[in-house]
């Protein structure tokens, strides 16, 4: 009586909402189809903040004629063949409904020539109508183009966000892809600008021309769980980005725990390679949320990258025989009664007084608050033994780059930049 099947058209908008909320949902789906297809170069650009065109062209293996009209049927996928394919899946996609979803809701236009074949194929779908198919010249690969986005759902269209967000959003995205992927080149065209032109780099090069900073580079493996991190401190703002299986994604506890150990003035790039079946992408129709099965060893790892015993200041603790100890580092002094200046030869140090004793305390007896209220404060006067007593401390933490509350202990300054800066060279 009351109950009526929906019809077709009305479902397929509705499911369409659950892929595609705004223009990054789009980039986003045919970036991962570009990898999927092996593509080494990807070329976005966005016109109006990817509201009037999103378009994503790459030179992976393409798609064979006879499936072009295929892949904009719903739950039409060449990823998967079975159930059973659930629980390995190494593509981004396999759900077969991002074309279907995102051809549904706008104007879409896909070209695509397949690897093997000497021309290409074009169709044309509006609001999920299929509105021709025809051949074209073109090299091999994929191009996609998707206008006015929800141009049949006016509802959805008012409440997009503005341009400047959406395209904010894009260009975090096709970063975040970048890092994941550094063995691809990566271009964004911004309303007839090109903001990124990224060239296949390895994994910490690519991550260094992103955030434009240099980074430490960490490894830890456990069980058949990798985790690598990339690390660059004393940054304005704390980032934390987390890679599962080449995947960006979010994981809030992951995130908050890498803010407490890395510090909240840390860029931290985190990836994590994990077997598919001890982690669920399924949680987020969008993948990307992540749950882990085994989320405490991943915990145990990523503890174990922050303790790394890098020897900070370098103490030889094996001499040569004949050699004189010598201990690599100099104590400079103390500066406004605050920071303790020391130099290993490479670095000079200025480490905050109170937050190097506060973890020094941190760590010998657990107590955040007691730590902090027996430590020494800034505006103390500290005599070199004292000094002495802290700086040896240091180089046995467990966590020499953070105090218990994830503020940075010391900020170093390249000697070679002091050298360079009044015109000598630097040994
Ligand atoms: P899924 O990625 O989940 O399989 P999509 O709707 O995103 O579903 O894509 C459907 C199919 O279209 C893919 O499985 C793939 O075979 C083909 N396809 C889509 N984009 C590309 C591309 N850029 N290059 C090659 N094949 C593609
Ligand atoms: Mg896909």
């Amino acid at each position: 009586m009351f109950v009526k099947i929906l019809p077709p058209e009305v479902r397929r908008k509705i499911a369409a909402g659950e892929v595609i909320d705004a223009p990054v949902d789009v980039v986003k789906e045919l970036m991962e189809n570009s990898l999927d297809a092996k593509s080494t170069r990807i070329e976005i650009e966005i016109v109006k903040g990817g509201k009037r065109l999103i378009r994503v062209k790459d030179n992976g293996i393409g798609i064979h004629p006879e499936d072009i009209e295929k892949v904009v049927l719903s739950g039409a996928t060449s990823k998967i063949e079975k159930e059973t394919d659930l629980l390995n899946v190494e593509t981004y996609g396999f759900r077969g409904e991002a074309l279907y979803s995102i051809s549904s809701v706008s104007k879409f236009r896909l070209r695509s020539r397949f690897y093997q074949e000497k021309e290409g194929r074009e169709i044309e779908v509006e609001g999920g109508t299929l509105k021709s198919v025809r051949r074209v010249g073109m090299d091999i690969g994929t191009e996609v183009e998707v206008y006015d986005l929800f141009f049949n759902l006016p509802a959805r269209k008012k409440f997009l966000r503005k341009e400047d967000t959406e395209r904010r959003r894009i260009t975090e995205l096709v970063k975040e892809y970048a890092i994941a992927n550094p063995e691809v080149d990566f271009l964004l065209f911004s309303e007839g600008k090109e903001t990124l032109n990224l060239k296949k780099k390895d994994p910490k090069g690519r991550i260094e021309e992103i955030f434009n900073s240099s980074f430490e580079e960490e490894t830890a493996e456990k069980e058949g769980i990798k985790v690598k991190a990339f690390i660059s401190r004393n940054q304005k703002r704390g980032k934390y980005y987390l890679f599962v299986n080449s995947r960006p994604v979010y994981n809030k506890n992951l995130k908050e725990y890498l803010k407490k150990t890395f510090g909240y003035k840390t860029i931290v790039v985190l990836f994590i390679d994990i077997p598919p079946f001890l982690v669920d992408f399924n949680v987020h129709p969008k993948k990307k949320e992540v749950k882990f099965l085994k989320e405490r060893k991943i915990y145990e790892l990523i503890r174990a990258l922050s303790s790394r015993k890098h020897p900070i200041l370098d103490i030889p603790s094996l001499h040569q025989k004949g050699e004189i100890y010598k201990p690599l580092y100099e104590i400079v002094g103390q500066l406004n009664e605050t920071f303790i200046l020391v130099s290993d030869g490479n670095y000079l140090y200025f480490i905050d007084q109170h937050l190097l004793d506060e973890r020094i305390n941190y760590e010998k007896n657990g107590n955040e608050e007691i730590a902090c209220r027996v430590s020494v404060k800034a505006g103390e006067n500290l005599t070199s033994e004292k000094i002495k007593k802290l700086i040896k401390e240091w180089q046995n933490l467990e966590n020499p780059h953070v105090c218990p509350h994830g503020r940075p202990i010391y900020y170093k300054l390249p000697l070679k930049e002091i050298y360079e800066k009044l015109g000598r060279n630097f040994k």
